[in-house]
């Protein structure tokens, strides 16, 4: 069997962490197996679907590096398909029209639950009715037997037939409804797996039937339960951040989420870091948890900190340069970014830390931060600064460590503790007192930027030597 899965959300908001999941467990599974992974765009519900919602969707499963095979096929474009589909249902007598009223069926269901019976439809024109006007179509769920689930998550789930009630496949504008078209698209694009959400499971004996009525071949389904916040209840906006784009935004890895993802309900032994290789290699659907995982912030940033720490710096600069860009630094203007994610990433767990902390990398400043300057610009750091200028200008090769000999060399010639000779030109080079080794920050900062900030920040403490 060829394996074909797919991930279809409806286009009624951002890529949520909880949907990022259920297409990462769906991608690996067509990676693993050598399948197909197909993005279906479910965007039947004109009312709550729009473009702003598709564009999130895509741009979410792009960042998150979740390439799909085909696709993006889109529901709206379908409908031809859908209707040629009911229409085939009723002809063969597996579906019906319903010409109740609204008021009929509200009846009907407040008597059910007066009777303490779970409301359905009673069936009342399934063995034909009166043409009185406005029509909606039923399946016709079958009234014998049981529908039997081997869920490859939840394991065996038996459903009674007469549990099922006669289910709107369309509506009365002859639109399709969500359970008829997703079965028509799991068998028109040759789902094998169907993975998703568990708050489908109650929809799967439906669609189970109706894929019988057409004969199609049946998938194989496993529900994914969903991600709960940390107190408990399912997983919103009060958890903090649940759009995957918001957590770029927040300065995570993409890997780094992926990461945390696969682990959300899924383990290898005591594992925690998984390339992208090794998860296509190791997950196993049926290794998923049964029940529902916790998200845990805490838990994602230490993650992010390893891969930042640990991914090859190219590819940490690649998303550490958008971070700057978003704070409007021209990036010509500065160092190579790989040698400021190697200086960087031991301090900052989030590219947005150490985007903020590499401002002063590619923009001139000539403010300092008050504590630093206060505490480090005395009157004779003047002299310090002035001793290291000529040191660092006279020095041919501007490398880490050259450039290291010569603080330690000036702080022994000045007879001065390393502190009063680096923080100084720390707060010069960088306006406050927190960055980098000093060497490293100079290597990086180069020969022309180390020499001018000095100079600035000389004349800075002049001028206040003068105004106090
Ligand atoms: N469109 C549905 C949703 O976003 C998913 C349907 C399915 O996976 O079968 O919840």
């Amino acid at each position: 069997m060829s394996i074909r899965t797919r991930f279809a959300p409806s286009p009624t908001g951002y890529l949520h962490v909880g949907g990022a999941r259920t297409a990462l467990f769906s991608w690996l599974y067509a990676r693993k197996n050598g399948g197909k992974f197909i993005l279906r765009i479910e965007d039947t519900d004109l009312e709550r679907s729009s473009q702003a919602s598709v564009d999130a969707i895509l741009e979410g499963m792009e960042w998150l590096g979740l390439e799909y095979d085909e696709g993006p096929f889109y529901q709206t474009q379908r409908f031809d398909r859908y209707k040629e589909v009911i229409q085939q249902l009723l002809d063969q007598g597996d579906a019906y029209y319903c010409y109740c009223s609204r008021e009929e069926l509200d009846a009907l269901r407040e008597q059910q639950m007066a009777n303490k019976e779970k409301p359905r439809y009673n069936g009342k024109c399934r063995h034909g009715a009166e043409n009185t006007g406005e029509r909606v179509v039923r399946f016709k769920n079958p009234e014998q037997g049981e529908v039997v689930i081997d869920d490859l998550v939840k394991g065996r789930i038996v459903v009674a037939n007469k549990e099922l009630d006669d289910l709107i496949i369309a509506r009365s504008d002859g639109t399709p409804t969500y359970n008829l078209t997703v079965v028509v698209d799991d068998m028109d694009m040759g789902v094998s797996h169907v993975i998703r959400g568990d708050d489908h499971v109650n929809n799967t004996p439906r669609q189970i039937n109706i894929l019988k009525a057409l004969g199609a071949q049946l998938p194989v389904y496993a529900h994914v339960p969903m991600i709960l916040g940390s107190d408990g209840a399912r997983l919103s906006k009060r958890h903090g951040a649940v759009s995957v784009m918001q957590y770029r935004n927040d300065g995570y890895l993409p890997e780094a989420l992926l990461n945390y993802l696969v682990r959300l309900g899924w383990s290898h032994g005591d594992q925690e870091l998984f390339s992208r290789e090794e998860m296509i290699e190791l997950f196993e659907l049926e290794k998923v948890n049964v029940s529902a995982s916790t998200f845990n912030t805490d838990k994602l940033l230490w993650l992010n900190h390893q891969y930042m720490m640990n991914s090859d710096p190219e590819n940490v600069a690649k998303h550490l340069s958008w971070h700057l860009q978003q704070l409007g630094l021209d990036l010509a203007n500065g160092p190579a970014l790989a040698g400021v994610v190697k200086a960087q990433r031991e301090r900052c767990k989030t590219l947005v830390d150490m985007a903020a902390d590499s401002v002063y990398f590619f923009k001139d400043f000539s403010e300092y931060e008050e504590k630093a300057a206060k505490k480090n610009f005395k009157p004779e750091a003047a002299d310090v600064l002035q001793h290291l200028w000529h040191q660092f200008n006279a020095l041919t090769a501007w490398e880490i460590e050259p450039l290291h000999q010569v603080v330690l060399e000036s702080a022994e010639q000045l007879q001065l503790g390393l502190g009063k000779v680096a923080q100084p030109l720390r707060v010069a080079v960088c306006g406050s007192g927190v960055s980098p080794a000093i060497d490293a920050t100079l290597a990086l900062l180069g020969k022309q930027k180390t020499l001018s900030r000095i100079e600035q920040a000389i004349q800075f403490i002049k001028s206040q030597q003068s105004a106090g």
